[in-house]
């Protein structure tokens, strides 16, 4: 297969800025840009796409990511399936559509187990990527099985066992070898005040994080010693600033867009916290967020 046939796909796009597909609100142009909207085509478009030898990026809702300002110099393929199905206590839910609104419609149906993710922009595929949650519950522990594709473009289901999750990671995560279709989720029939009861206790967690500010959610993993914020907050870097990137006044783990940011700017900022938190703890900061086109 070749680049022809990648010109083919329906609905590819050229040259397309990344920005606005950023919660971050930079980076620069994707050399080339598809949204397929059926699991067939999502499948089929990354056949395609793996067999022209170009570098390929897996896009979700752009909340855990930093895109180069130079942009992306292959093809960003960013899935567009939407729904979901709920029949008793089962949910499947398709990669595109958006996490809150598979809680909301959980919710709605009395069934509890996605409560704490409450608040946490993106997609389900993203979420399923990276094992959304908080620091003690990922969505891991309600998902039964999720169905993806692989480079061939063959479809399958696997059980949660076989997905490889742990703290913000899975199979799915580091290698973009795979890309979520859907996830299929067990949950637990509830009542509807006691359901409103957990969710109203998670979004009070959430007024300590930026509201309205252009940001990736939390850049660094927690390490066993201490939750990343902590350690920045110690080291009086909250409201540290490179460029118009700046850490975060009410959190120390997420980085803000003041507004004039470039992804050079966060990236500096970024590598400035490592240095500090190693020198001043011995203690070598992972991103849990990924970098698209460095
Ligand atoms: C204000 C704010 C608060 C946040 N709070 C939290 C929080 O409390 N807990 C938390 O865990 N996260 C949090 N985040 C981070 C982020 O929202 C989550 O990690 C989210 O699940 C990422 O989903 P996404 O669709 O935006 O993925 P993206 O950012 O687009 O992608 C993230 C990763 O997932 C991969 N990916 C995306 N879709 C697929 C797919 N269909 N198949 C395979 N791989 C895929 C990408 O290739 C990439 O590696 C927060 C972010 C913000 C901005």
């Amino acid at each position: 297969m070749s680049i022809a046939e990648l010109e083919l796909l329906p609905g590819i796009k050229k040259n397309v800025p990344l920005a606005p597909y950023s919660t971050f609100r930079v980076g620069g142009n994707a050399k080339y840009f598809i949204e397929p909207v059926t699991r067939e085509e999502i499948a089929h478009a990354f056949h395609v796409i793996r067999n022209t030898g170009l570098h390929y990026w897996i896009l979700g809702g752009g909340s855990n990511i930093l895109i180069s300002d130079k942009g992306f110099d292959g093809v960003i393929v960013r899935p567009l399936n939407v729904g979901v199905q709920i029949t008793s206590t089962q949910v499947i839910a398709e990669a595109a559509t958006s996490l809150q609104q598979v809680i909301q419609k959980t919710v709605q149906a009395n069934l509890s187990g996605l409560e704490h993710l409450m608040g946490i922009p993106g997609s389900l595929g993203g979420a399923i990527a990276g094992n959304a949650g908080t620091a003690k519950e990922w969505i891991s522990s309600a998902v039964s099985h999720v169905v993806f594709a692989e480079q061939t473009g063959t479809i399958h289901t696997v059980p949660a066992s076989e997905c490889a999750f742990g703290y913000r990671t899975s199979r799915f995560k580091d290698t973009q070898d795979e890309i979520v279709l859907a996830a299929q989720f067990l949950l637990t029939s509830e009542s509807r005040d006691k359901i409103r009861e957990r969710t109203l206790r998670y979004i009070g967690r959430r007024t300590h994080q930026p509201s309205g500010s252009a940001c990736a959610g939390c850049i660094f993993k927690n390490p066993p010693e201490s939750p990343a914020g902590k350690l920045i907050e110690e080291a009086g870097l909250k409201g540290k600033r490179i460029g118009g990137a700046m850490v975060s006044d009410e959190h120390g783990n997420f980085i803000v867009n003041t507004g004039s940011a470039t992804a050079e700017d966060i990236i500096i900022l970024i590598s400035y916290i490592k240095q500090q938190i190693r020198d001043r703890h011995g203690i070598q900061l992972k991103e849990e967020i990924k970098y698209v086109g460095f």
